[in-house]
């Protein structure tokens, strides 16, 4: 399985100045070819990494929030070849596609199939196959996901018991937002992500989808400091790494 990190800004002061870009992951195994959480600029990501769209299998979405879907429209559009060939799928929440779509209603028959992505339920796309968690605690309808044993995907949620168990895999990758945990706030701040990388103890952690503050922190150097006092590596995903799992 590749991994190739489209961007690693997360939340709006990021994503407005572009400190980082916010086009999410792509995964490549096997045949199957998956775009995740395509945020704004994701499209320029991806034809910047000449990665060719109408063979994209399928786009993941993890929750309505722009920082993850901004570019779906035009990321269904890419894949679809404008709409004239009838192919791929799109998974998101029900709440992307219902009040105030981020999904726009005109493009919705251009895939093959658009799936409402349920909580711990089992999906396949050409292949590869994935497992939703329980719906994360965030102010929309959020998933995180598993990719087998093999990849953890610990996208936007304030901590709950259980987060660490649901998304245990060999790699974990955990969108870090926060260094301070705040009230109100519900995003992982950087006890959470330690908390996390210890109960499930991945052979490795990434960290991506930065805030200001963390940002601000210097991610590398978060991450080198978790690796010494956890005795997990660590590492902060940076644009355009590529990671072979
Ligand atoms: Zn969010």
């Amino acid at each position: 399985m590749k991994v190739t990190f489209m961007g690693t800004a997360g939340a709006r002061f990021m994503v407005a100045k572009q400190l980082a870009a916010s086009g999410g992951l792509y995964i490549e195994d096997g045949d199957a070819r998956v775009s995740l959480d395509p945020g704004p600029g994701a499209i320029v990501q991806y034809a910047k990494r000449k990665v060719d769209l109408t063979k994209l299998d399928a786009i993941v979405i993890s929750h309505r929030h722009l920082d993850h879907c901004g570019d779906v429209n035009v990321m269904v559009e890419a894949m679809t070849e404008g709409g004239f060939r009838h192919r791929g799928r799109l998974f998101c929440p029900s709440d992307a596609l219902d009040d105030d779509p981020v999904v726009l209603r005109y493009l919705r028959n251009f895939p093959e199939e658009v799936v409402r992505l349920q909580p711990e339920t089992d999906y396949n796309v050409n292949g590869l196959s994935f497992t939703t968690s329980p719906r994360h605690r965030h102010q929309v309808e959020t998933f995180g996901f598993r990719f087998g044993d093999r990849l953890g995907w610990v996208t936007d949620s304030e901590y709950y018991d259980g987060i660490a168990e649901h998304h245990r895999a060999e790699v974990m990758i955990i969108h870090l937002v926060l260094m301070q945990c705040r009230a109100g706030l519900p995003h992982l701040c950087l006890d959470d992500a330690e908390r996390i990388i210890r109960d499930a103890k991945p052979r490795l952690a990434v960290l991506t989808h930065y805030g200001m503050t963390v940002w601000r922190a210097h991610p590398w150097e978060i991450a080198a400091d978790l690796t010494q006092r956890l005795g997990t590596e660590v590492k902060a995903a940076r644009d355009g790494m590529v990671l072979e799992i």
